[in-house]
């Protein structure tokens, strides 16, 4: 093992697609380096995920959100309302992504719980918000992270994001069509979480597995797991020949 780097595991809480396809739990991934914990995206599912995969809430050190469509972040009101409830922070909890992350978030909580009592200000002191620009690289705990603006939905602001942690590099696409910048954005990582939500036809604003299937070869990456899989690419997943995703999945990286 190099210098400065130690392992690095990936659970995968969540690998479906918005409409949870074959059952699948929506986005969600859980980062752990030493005693440093991440986790990536939070769909509506994420709690659920986490209590099934024995990840403490309370736990974590650092959130990261690709953008704000519902099956990335739908799931952050029941986390802050596990905080106010279930598990108290004894830590602040940095959440980063897009602009409007924090208002939407708060927004979203007071539409689902609007008459919620207990100490709200209390878990609300605890987080902190952190707003990511596209093509920055930030040091957030002990995670740098580099974002790329990724062509997905005109008016949703999408980054794909670079993790360094423990010395190991780790991309997920975010939710993308097709660009040729994810080849140098990703190349010399370890390991690359890449969307699939589709088998033949990516519309424009997912990527398909025949596509991918056509440029895996550009890819400099040490392992390439397919993710944010919908029901076209699991009907055909004997076809597949990139490893896919699986929930409950755990990686070594
Ligand atoms: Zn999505
Ligand atoms: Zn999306």
């Amino acid at each position: 093992m190099p210098k400065g780097s130690s392992r690095v595991r990936v659970t995968f809480l969540g690998t479906g697609d918005a409409f949870a396809s074959h059952g699948r739990f929506q986005s969600g991934y859980f980062i752990q380096a030493d005693a440093y914990q991440v986790l990536m995206e939070a769909g509506p599912t994420a709690l659920c995920a986490m209590k099934r995969m024995g990840v403490v809430p309370a736990d974590l050190d650092l959130v990261l959100i690709s953008h704000l469509h519902g099956d990335h972040f739908g799931g952050l009101p029941f986390l802050i309302l596990e905080y106010l409830w279930e598990s108290e922070l004894h830590k602040p909890l940095k959440i980063a992504g897009p602009p409007g992350l924090e208002k939407r978030t708060w927004r979203l909580f007071k539409t689902m719980f609007p008459f919620s009592s207990g100490d709200l200000e209390a878990v609300r002191r605890k987080l902190q918000f952190i707003q990511l620009a596209p093509s920055r690289k930030v040091q957030l705990g002990r995670v740098s992270v580099e974002t790329l603006r990724v062509p997905h939905m005109k008016h949703d602001l999408c980054f794909a994001l670079k993790l360094k942690i423990a010395g190991k590099k780790i991309v997920f696409s975010g939710d993308t069509g097709w660009t040729d910048e994810l080849v140098g954005f990703t190349a010399g990582t370890d390991l690359f979480l890449c969307e699939c939500t589709y088998y033949e036809n990516p519309l424009g604003v997912h990527l398909s597995y025949a596509l991918l299937q056509s440029k895996r070869q550009c890819f400099d990456v040490k392992r390439m797991i397919l993710t944010h899989v919908g029901r076209e690419v699991l009907d055909n997943r004997s076809r597949v020949k990139i490893e896919l995703a699986a929930d409950g999945m755990k990686v070594d990286v």
